[in-house]
């Protein structure tokens, strides 16, 4: 199904660049053309026309990977061809997906034996797994209370209200209320006291966040994990615990690996990962894990008997490519937990230097976590004259994609910029961003305030923060003499 809408009237055909080297005609932009073209001009024309989309590495609203080893992209290019699905016709491939699902198990301290399988599978992205995983926990809230004789036709499920819109898709798709802890001024993820108190008979599990998507941050899970343990105690229901860790599950194992988030804790039933942001692999992969078989549903299980042997499925589509999970395999025996390690804390380091650098304009509040996701969120101080949105604007012109937005109920007031840090954004991106921050920030104030009522106090608050910028600017030339740390990238 395209969703997409026609640009303009006028807009029927594509002009060529270098392609009217091989055809004169233009060709229509919708309907399929009569006649063939010579294979170099169709390359030409695509190549041409998707040069003006964006430089994904200079894309920092996205947490996907943008870049991969050359030897990495050969795998990925040789398994094109391959169905996933296929899984009689391509064993290996089943077998690397399999042996991710286990290393992946393991890193999230799944309680499995020796000589245990883990319970999970590979998908196409979190959103995927996320819908997975909210089935499983459907089904077996749905199962219990048949047996005890309740009904069960208004199942909910208890979020915070930053949860990322895949929630909201699984909540609308599948008939099940989401309830949201609301957020505060200065406290922008899911309260664990809130969420518990909003738990009841129907609710089929929590869904805590591992980095959210708005800051960052890492939500309490094990203060979630306690609470509610007190609460099932209470009330005899059994509510359990889902930790969506799309961003944070490829970082807290690495940076900090003390954290209890992950199946150390009793009621973290499923727990899915993005493949595709701190995983390290280009976008089309995410993996769900189950704590242990009783936490699937057998009935959700497909035992398909596809060209030969029984494989049990359990996901939303049948076939799809197989280099993702390949790269995501590369990735894992590559890197090793110290490859990982290096590359994570060297994205930590580099946030910390754009953040630095943004404190020391002396012109945002800083909204991200030293603790988190490697990102850095920020606000204007003062918006009297110009806001968030005018800086994302503004920054486009030197290339820079970054994204404002405004934060959910009941903290719609503020506005917030946010960079990912990947492992492609390097230390001299982060100084060369923050210096075109500052000509952005330089060019703004030379502009008509937004707000004319508010020039005057503008100005007086305006004197103040450049006596401020000042200061700190002689305090971080003083600190600059010590030593660097240098990092992976
Ligand atoms: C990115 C993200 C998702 C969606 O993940 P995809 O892999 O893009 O489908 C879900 N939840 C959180 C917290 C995320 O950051």
């Amino acid at each position: 199904m395209a969703l997409s809408r026609i640009a303009s009237e006028t807009d029927v055909s594509i002009q060529h660049t270098f392609a009217s080297r091989y055809v004169r005609d233009s060709l229509p932009r919708f309907r399929m053309p009569a006649n063939s073209i010579p294979k170099e001009a169709a390359y030409q024309i695509i190549n041409d026309e998707l040069m003006l989309d964006g430089n994904p590495r200079l894309n920092l609203a996205s947490f996907v990977t943008t870049w991969m080893e050359p030897e990495c992209d050969k795998l990925i290019m040789a398994a094109v061809n391959k169905n996933y699905v296929d899984m009689d016709e391509y064993p290996v491939t089943t077998e690397l997906q399999n042996r991710c699902v286990n290393m992946i198990a393991h890193l999230f301290n799944a309680p499995i034996g020796e000589s245990e399988a883990a319970v999970g599978v590979g998908t196409v992205g979190s959103s995927e797994a996320i819908m997975l995983a909210g089935l499983a926990f459907k089904r077996k809230w749905q199962n219990k209370r048949k047996a005890e004789g309740k009904p069960c036709d208004k199942p909910n499920i208890v979020t915070g209200a930053n949860v990322q819109v895949c929630w909201e898709k699984f909540a609308r798709y599948f008939e099940v209320e989401l309830k949201e802890v609301k957020l505060r001024d200065d406290y922008f993820v899911m309260d664990p006291h809130k969420a518990v108190d909003m738990v009841d008979e129907n609710t089929i599990c929590v869904a805590a966040i591992l980095g959210s998507t708005l800051n960052g941050e890492f939500e309490d899970v094990k203060l979630l994990n306690d609470l509610l343990t007190q609460k099932n105690k209470e009330t005899g229901w059994d509510t359990p615990i889902h930790v969506d860790a799309a961003s944070g599950g490829f970082i807290a194992p690495f940076l900090y690996p003390d954290l209890t988030w992950d199946f150390r804790l009793p009621l973290v039933k499923s727990i899915n990962v993005s493949g595709h942001k701190y995983g390290l692999v280009y976008a089309g992969i995410g993996w769900v894990i189950w704590r242990s078989k009783e936490d699937l549903p057998e009935e959700l299980i497909f035992h398909i008997n596809y060209l030969g042997t029984d494989q049990p499925t359990f996901t939303l589509n049948f076939s799809k490519g197989s280099s993702q999970v390949i790269a995501q395999y590369y990735q894992l025996i590559r890197l090793g937990y110290e490859g990982y390690k290096n590359i994570i804390e060297n994205c930590q380091e580099n946030a910390l230097v754009l953040k630095n650098g943004l404190e020391k304009t002396g012109r945002f509040n800083i909204v991200s976590k030293d603790n988190g996701v490697p990102l850095v969120a920020f606000s204007l101080k003062d918006r009297s004259r110009h806001d968030e949105f005018e800086v994302s604007d503004f920054l486009r012109r030197y290339g820079w994609i970054v994204p404002a937005y405004t934060m959910p109920p009941d903290a719609q007031h503020v506005t917030v910029l946010r960079v990912v840090i990947r492992e492609d954004f390097s230390r001299t991106l982060a100084e060369r961003l923050v210096h075109d921050i500052e000509r952005v920030l330089h060019e703004l104030d030379a502009l008509p305030p937004k707000n004319n009522g508010e020039e005057a106090k503008h100005a007086r608050e305006m004197k103040i923060q450049r006596s401020v910028t000042e200061a700190l600017k002689k305090m971080v030339l003083a600190s600059k003499a010590k030593g660097k740390t240098t990092g992976v990238c």
